[in-house]
């Protein structure tokens, strides 16, 4: 390309700017439109307090019918180290607090005697923050209708890792059908479709694993559990 051909290219260019820009202005657009997803959940502004307020008089799926309590979350709202599990159960939805039934008495045997940490130094939660009646699987309707709880949740206690409790957990966070025997023992990069991480931060990074509940009728998984957690308190301590 001679000096004239790239004159003449260039002054196409700028032309084809200048058009560009004259009919966005006719359109009643004043600003460059911004490449950033838009975020459409309606908690992006909520903090914890105002999102478990919401929470507590959510009707927007059909187990709000069936609850006793809105199973929301417990833990330190600053915790590193976030468990997520699939959904209350009876004693959940009596007390309204997640995992604290034999499953939850396991996770917390495993959270203090095996991580060394105290319950209330991590932060638990479950996809679904209404128990399904006679603990069905969590349909994808409710599983739809409630993540955005869910999301919020992540994007305000920005752990560094995510221990998913289970397929529906691992699943959901990760964005896949793969079961939880192919994705647990491998830290996997969060794919949460819809969370926001602030500039600053690293996404948190997700561990499948068992859930409790799983433990508890098949106890020799609980050499498996007991490597991916080995993994878990590495990658937190050079974190
Ligand atoms: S499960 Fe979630 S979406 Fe359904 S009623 Fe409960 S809080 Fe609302």
């Amino acid at each position: 390309m001679d000096r004239d051909d790239f004159r003449k290219d260039y002054i196409q260019l700028i032309a084809s700017v200048r058009e560009y820009v004259e009919e966005q202005l006719q359109l009643g657009f004043t600003e460059l439109e911004q490449n950033e997803p838009e975020h459409d959940s309606p908690y992006a502004d909520f903090d914890l307090s105002a999102l478990t307020t919401d929470a507590e008089s959510c009707v927007k799926c059909a187990l709000h019918e069936t609850r006793t309590k809105v199973v929301f979350g417990v833990g330190d709202p600053n915790a590193d180290l976030m468990f997520i599990g699939e959904a209350p159960g009876a004693d959940e939805d009596r007390q309204g607090e997640p995992f604290v039934g034999r499953a939850g008495q396991l996770l917390t045997q495993i959270i203090e005697a095996g991580m060394k940490l105290k319950r209330s130094e991590v932060y638990i939660a479950n996809v679904l923050k209404c128990r399904p009646p006679g603990n069905r699987n969590p349909q994808p309707v409710e599983v739809e209708t409630c993540s955005p709880y869910l999301i919020r949740q992540i994007e305000l206690v920005q752990p560094k890792v995510i221990m998913a409790l289970g397929s529906f957990a691992a699943q959901m966070l990760l964005d896949t059908k793969t079961g939880i025997t192919r994705l647990r023992g491998e830290f996997h990069a969060c794919n949460v479709p819809g969370l926001r991480v602030p500039p600053h931060r690293t996404p948190p990074v997700i561990m499948p694993t068992y859930h409790p509940a799983y433990l508890l009728r098949n106890p020799s998984a609980k050499r498996e559990v007991w490597e991916d957690i080995q993994k878990v308190m590495a990658h937190l301590e050079q974190a």
